[in-house]
């Protein structure tokens, strides 16, 4: 059987340039209908890039990083319940995080809103406007 897709009327923009709406798991803390709640490439210097395991993800990107910060809380309080990381030290549970080695422990408390992925930062990517304050 072929996947239906039940929410197709948002409209979702496939922009590389966006502007994206927050696709923060638990909801973006900026409200879900508001424009507030968009990113677009022109402010990344207050967003946080993101990965979802699956690639054929249509949602953003990119979270913001109030958003970002209340996400990876989230997951970093799972990993804490995690006995596998029982050794680790507060600064090893924050470095392993977004690692394979953390984020195998973890991801389950990452769902992403698309329903098929999990979300987890992208390490590699960093602020395009670091530094300017
Ligand atoms: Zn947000
Ligand atoms: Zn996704």
């Amino acid at each position: 059987m072929p996947p239906s897709r039940r929410n197709s009327g948002q409209p979702q923009s496939s922009d590389p340039f966006g502007p994206w709406r927050c696709s923060a798991p638990k909801g973006c803390t900026f409200g879900e209908n508001s424009d507030l709640s968009l990113i677009t490439v022109e402010d990344l210097s207050d967003a946080v890039k993101v990965i979802c395991t699956n690639e054929s993800c249509e949602l953003s990107p990119y979270l913001h990083s109030a958003c970002f910060e209340a996400f990876e809380d989230l997951a970093l309080q799972c990993l804490k319940t995690c006995s596998r990381a029982k050794g680790w030290s507060e600064k090893q549970k924050l470095q392993n995080l977004w690692t394979k080695r953390g984020f195998d422990l973890v991801y389950k408390a990452c769902e992403c809103n698309c329903g098929r992925g999990h979300i987890k930062k992208d390490l590699e990517w960093s602020p395009p406007s670091e530094g300017i304050k």
